[in-house]
C-alpha cells in the first residue's frame, strides 16, 4: 500500500465527513464483511417521544422526578412529556441507573422503580396482567416501561424513537456491498424486530446488556467475520474496541468517538457505505 493513496482515500474520506483515525483503518474497512449496529441513537434518531400513558397522576410526578437523574434518551422523553404536561417535579432521595433494566429511586420515602420487564421480575413485581398491553407497544416499534411504586404496579409509559430517514437505503447499500447487517439493541426482542422491519434488518440481537455488547462482536468475529460496529453512546464504547473497525455516528458522545477508529460527522449512515466505497476504490488503486 502506497502511503500517498492511502492519504488520498483518507482526504477524500473527510472531505465528506469521514474522518479515518488513521491510514491502516482504511485498509480494513477494506476487508469487512459484517457490520453490526446499535439501534438507539444509530439507526433511530434517539429522540423519543412518550407515546402513550396508562398510570395516575402521582405516578407520572415521581416516575418523571426519578427519570430527571437519568442520562438515558429514554428519561429525557419522560421528562419533557411530564413538564409537557405541568407535572412539577419533587426531590429525590436516592437513585440509582441499572444499565439494561431501568432506575431504581427513593421519593419521599417511596421506592420507585421504572423500567422493563427484567427489572419488574428482579423485584418480584407481578405484572403478567400486563403483556397483552405491552406486547401490543412492542409490536408498534415502541419501548415500553413499567411503573412500580413501594413494590406495586402503577402504570406502563410507552416511548417512541423515529428511524433515521436514510436507515433503509444505507442498509441496503451496505447489504448490495455484500456485508450481513445485524442490529443490537439492549431493547426488547419484539420492539427492535418491528425497527429491523421498517428499515430492512431482519438479523436482530436484542435483550443485550450493556456490558455483552463486545461479546456479541466477538461471537460474529468467531464465526470468521471482519466486523464493523457503529454505535453513539458510551455503552458502545467497548464494542466499538472489539471490532475489527468501530464507528462512531458523530450526534454520539464523546467515549464513543475516543474508542472509535472512524467518525462519521453528523449521524448521516449513508456515509458509512461511503466509507467503504471509498476504501475499496483506495486499496484497489493500490494493488
Ligand atoms: P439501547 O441499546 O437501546 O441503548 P439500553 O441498554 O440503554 O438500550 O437499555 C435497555 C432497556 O433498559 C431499555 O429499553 C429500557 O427498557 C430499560 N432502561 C434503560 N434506561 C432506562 C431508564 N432511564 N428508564 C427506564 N428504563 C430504562
Ligand atoms: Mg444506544
Amino acid at each position: 500500500a502506497t502511503p500517498t493513496s492511502i492519504m488520498v482515500g483518507t482526504g477524500k474520506a473527510a472531505e465528506n465527513g469521514i474522518l479515518f483515525k488513521g491510514g491502516e483503518h482504511l485498509e480494513r474497512t477494506h476487508q469487512l464483511n459484517a457490520i453490526v449496529l446499535d439501534k438507539t441513537g444509530t439507526i433511530t434518531k434517539g429522540k423519543p417521544e412518550v407515546t402513550d400513558f396508562t398510570g395516575d397522576k402521582e405516578a407520572l410526578q415521581l416516575l418523571a422526578s426519578a427519570e430527571k437523574g437519568s442520562e438515558h434518551p429514554l428519561a429525557g422523553a419522560i421528562v419533557a412529556y411530564a413538564t409537557e404536561n405541568e407535572i412539577d417535579f419533587v426531590d429525590v432521595d436516592e437513585f440509582h441507573a441499572i444499565p439494561g433494566h431501568g432506575i431504581e429511586a427513593k421519593i419521599a420515602g417511596k421506592q420507585v422503580l421504572v423500567g422493563n420487564r427484567k427489572l419488574m421480575n428482579d423485584h418480584q413485581i407481578d405484572i403478567k396482567a400486563n403483556e397483552d398491553k405491552l406486547v401490543e407497544y412492542e409490536t408498534n416499534g415502541k419501548t415500553a416501561m413499567l411503573i412500580a411504586i413501594e413494590g406495586e404496579f402503577r402504570g406502563i409509559v410507552a416511548v417512541a424513537d423515529t428511524i433515521k430517514e436514510t436507515a433503509p437505503q444505507a442498509i441496503r447499500e451496505l447489504k448490495e456491498q455484500g456485508l450481513e447487517v445485524i442490529m443490537l439493541t439492549g431493547d426488547n426482542e419484539r420492539t427492535a424486530q418491528a425497527i429491523g422491519k421498517q428499515v430492512g434488518i431482519d438479523k436482530v440481537i436484542a435483550g443485550v446488556l450493556p456490558e455483552e455488547k463486545a461479546d456479541k462482536v466477538k461471537e460474529i468475529q468467531a464465526q470468521g467475520k471482519k466486523v464493523a460496529m457503529v454505535g453513539d453512546g458510551v455503552n458502545d464504547a467497548p464494542a466499538l474496541v472489539t471490532a475489527d473497525i468501530g464507528i462512531a455516528i458523530g450526534t454520539g458522545t464523546e467515549v464513543a468517538i475516543e474508542a472509535a477508529d472512524v467518525t462519521i460527522l453528523g449521524g448521516e449512515l449513508l456515509l458509512i457505505p461511503k466509507a467503504i466505497r471509498i476504501s475499496h476504490a483506495t486499496i484497489r488503486n493500490i494493488r
